[in-house]
């Protein structure tokens, strides 16, 4: 009970041992900011962020999203001396959930967040490997959205389950059993990848 601050302050201390630019917990409202605002909000202003082009379906506004709007980090790459750095932003506070009584807030908001971080650590893994990327930076910067997001998914699903850190685990598991239930292609394809990779009945009994 009540050990979700530890876990969060743990992994990001530890970056699961990533090598990346950073990791800035920032105010909520820098998470509604494009891409350059999100930048200069972390002094990282000069550089400017690699667009991706999508293969395959693009995003959609879904169940995921839906059930997930207080789930979200964003990983945004930059261009420097250095080759292609991953800068992450992890937003600060989650907004109040009536269901969730207050004295569990605190809790919740950094299981959320542990989540959330495990997610885009899982985009940075993706995007630094050499073989079997879903990134593309060679030309135009290319990405394999639900490939990737499904990539994702699974690794933070894993580190989860590594970390001991179950409800967080279990959350995703519950919103990704969601998605099976959806009617948009992407969301359908990204439940049957994430099944692939991690199996579907384990998913399932994290889920329940
Ligand atoms: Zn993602």
């Amino acid at each position: 009970m009540f050990e979700h601050k530890d876990l969060f302050e743990t992994l990001l201390g530890h970056k699961n041992g990533l090598k990346l630019n950073s990791v800035n917990v920032v105010e909520r409202v820098v998470m509604s900011l494009d891409e350059k605002g999100k930048l200069r909000s972390v002094g990282l202003g000069e550089y400017e962020p690699v667009f991706f082009d999508v293969i395959g379906d693009t995003y959609c506004k879904g169940i995921l999203d839906q059930c997930n709007s207080n789930l979200d980090g964003s990983v945004i790459n930059i261009q420097t001396d250095k080759g292609y750095e991953q800068v992450v932003f992890i937003p600060e506070t989650v907004p109040a959930e009536p269901a969730i009584p207050s004295e569990y807030h605190d809790d919740w908001s950094y299981m959320l967040k542990l989540a959330a971080l495990a997610h885009e650590l899982g985009h940075v893994v993706d995007m630094q490997r050499t073989t079997d990327s879903n990134f593309d930076f060679s030309g135009v910067p290319k990405v394999n959205l639900v490939e990737a997001e499904a990539f994702a998914h699974v690794y933070s699903l894993e580190l989860l389950h590594r970390m001991g850190a179950h409800t967080a685990r279990d959350t995703v598991a519950s919103a990704l059993r969601r998605a099976s239930t959806s009617s948009k292609k992407f969301e359908k394809e990204l439940y049957q990848s994430v099944c692939r990779k991690v199996g579907k009945g384990r998913l399932k009994r994290w889920a329940a």
